[in-house]
């Protein structure tokens, strides 16, 4: 697609326009086949397959600005501002006006890109980087590929982390595996002395508590998960989440944790006792297993040292990886891209600093 195709003018007065529209793209059916499959004219104006055709397709600025509108806004660009339609554009600024509330607008506006100096160019391939990199990728080496500053790169990534969240209100059915793990905490390196008197407990001494539930392959779609932190493995912490994210009727396969006894009132409960078995029959939480493991190999891997203040941003990137796994990466990349609007992380909330103190937060790993 060429600079010439901006979808600037193809409203008419008097057209019906969603409001919602372009505060949430890409909820059109079909839109993303649309990009990924962009037709338009000659060889290079192909929306890349891969880091090295995206680095040289994001690397001039119209056509990057141009890509992103027309995600951004399918049937023509509307004010972030006001939702109006009529606008005029400022070439040699890369920005609209808008002629209803006369305030002007970059594509970055209502995006995680906003209020970023960093160009398009580089917040591209680093979207692209994080959506298929399968283990990760840490800060160190964004900053060395893009040629920026470590803590801008880890900033960066964060935003983008944000766009890979993913909420929906559709419950898993079908059968769910459910499991928990701990991250962080190692004590290999701890000196005794610290050791013991800091690991008193079994597993999560020191350690973020994190909840899984895994929607195995069915014929409507493949295998998904869902992960979040918890504050701990209780009963009354794990059970609400059950109920919030699975249907009823559905069947549940968990370990033999005490705080999932009670849930074959509403559930089908299959129990695997891990002391006994790890498999009987379809009884076994295997598929989360192997989630856990990746979500594992990226945190000692890649990210060696995680805040646990940050550990649900890599749940959201992990899930994100694993749940398009099927997707090839221009597919994953456009997913991506469908969550940058209408999220909006500053450097304080990032860092907490706008947070009252707070002495439940575990110190760092
Ligand atoms: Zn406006």
């Amino acid at each position: 697609m060429g600079t010439d195709s901006l979808p600037l003018t193809r409203h008419e007065p008097g057209d019906r326009i969603d409001p919602c529209a372009g505060k949430n793209i890409l909820d059109t059916p079909g839109f993303r086949a649309y990009i990924v499959g962009m037709e338009t004219g000659t060889e290079a104006d192909q929306t890349p397959e891969t880091l090295l055709g995206a680095v040289r397709y994001f690397a001039d600025a119209d056509v990057a600005l141009a890509f992103l509108a027309a995600m951004r806004w399918p049937n023509g660009v509307i004010c972030p501002h006001c939702s109006g339609t009529r606008h005029s554009f400022l070439k040699t600024r890369r920005i609209w006006k808008c002629l209803e509330c006369r305030k002007q607008f970059s594509v970055k506006v209502g995006t995680i890109f906003e209020d970023s100096p960093i160009t398009l160019d580089k917040w591209l391939p680093c979207v692209w980087m994080l959506a298929n990199c399968k283990n990760g990728i840490s800060s160190y080496e964004v900053a060395r590929a893009l040629g920026v500053t470590q803590k801008t790169a880890w900033f960066m990534l964060h935003r983008v982390r944000l766009a890979l969240q993913t909420r929906t209100f559709d419950k898993m059915d079908g059968e769910v595996e459910i499991d928990e793990t701990f991250i962080g905490g190692k004590s290999r390196f701890m000196h005794r002395d610290r050791r013991t008197r800091a690991i008193t407990g079994t597993g999560g001494a020191g350690k973020v508590a994190v909840m899984g539930m895994l929607e195995r392959d069915s014929r409507k779609a493949h295998s998904r998960v869902r992960v979040s932190v918890v504050p701990s493995t209780k009963k009354r912490q794990l059970q609400p989440i059950v109920r919030e994210n699975v249907e009823t009727g559905s069947s549940v396969f968990t370990d033999a944790l005490k705080s999932y006894d009670g849930l074959s009132a509403e559930y089908i409960h299959g129990v695997i006792d891990h002391s006994v078995a790890y498999v009987n029959g379809k009884i076994h939480t295997n598929g989360l297993e192997n989630f856990w493991s990746l979500l594992k190999r990226a945190v000692r891997g890649t990210y060696v040292s995680i805040e646990p203040f940050h550990i649900f941003r890599y749940l959201d990137e992990e899930a994100f990886r694993f749940n398009n796994r099927k997707d090839n990466d221009a597919g994953r990349f456009v997913d991506a891209l469908r969550g940058i609007v209408g999220k909006r992380l500053t450097y304080k909330n990032l860092i907490g600093s706008d947070l009252p103190l707070c002495s439940g937060i575990p110190a760092p790993i």
